[in-house]
């Protein structure tokens, strides 16, 4: 039987030369791959209370809204700077060469309310963590962050388990 891993392809130097660039959509485009991506992506938190699905920009937000119609449950978006109409908080995080903002609507999340994370690809962890502040600082209580594929050597995974979360991860 096909594995998750065995829908996903890697296109060489996208979006710059020396980058192997992990692509999903040939796992979204395949019905049964998509279903077993959902599935597997929520496997660890069966049973528990998630009140919101967090998807991060952009592909994140197609897993997270499957996620979210799975459990009957809401959806909100984390998105690049200045994309979200409303009212936002931001937080920058570090990138190679340079920084990033990422930004959440102030009122998406109450305090206490449980939610989970969700995007297609965890690599240095920059995103996720500036996303795991944008909830903290709404009072949000991470059940914890779960990703198609982990790229290892560039460390994400241990600087979520660093900061305290459970990290599901598909395939690497
Ligand atoms: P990080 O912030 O370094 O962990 O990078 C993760 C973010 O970059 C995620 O939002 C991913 O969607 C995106 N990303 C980085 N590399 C890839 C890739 O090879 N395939 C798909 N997305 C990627």
């Amino acid at each position: 039987m096909k594995t998750v891993k065995d829908y996903i392809r890697t296109i060489a130097d996208f979006p710059h030369e020396g980058i192997m660039f992990r692509d999903v959509t040939t796992l979204f485009a395949d019905p049964r791959g998509f279903r077993m991506a959902i599935d597997q992506l929520l496997h660890p938190w069966a049973g528990e209370k998630i009140d919101k699905i967090v998807g991060l920009e952009a592909r994140g937000f197609i897993l997270g809204g499957a996620i979210a119609h799975q459990l009957s449950k809401g959806f909100v978006p984390i998105r690049k700077k200045g994309k979200l109409p409303g009212q936002t908080l931001s937080q920058a995080y570090k990138l190679e060469y340079g920084e990033a903002i990422m930004e959440i609507h102030d009122d998406a999340i109450q305090p206490g309310e449980k939610v989970l994370i969700v995007d297609d690809l965890l690599a240095t962890g920059g995103t996720c963590g500036a996303a795991i502040q944008l909830i903290e600082r709404l009072g949000g209580d991470i059940v914890g962050c779960s990703f198609i594929v982990d790229l290892p050597e560039l460390g994400g995974r241990k600087l979520l388990g660093d900061l305290g979360m459970d990290v599901n991860v598909l395939c690497e």
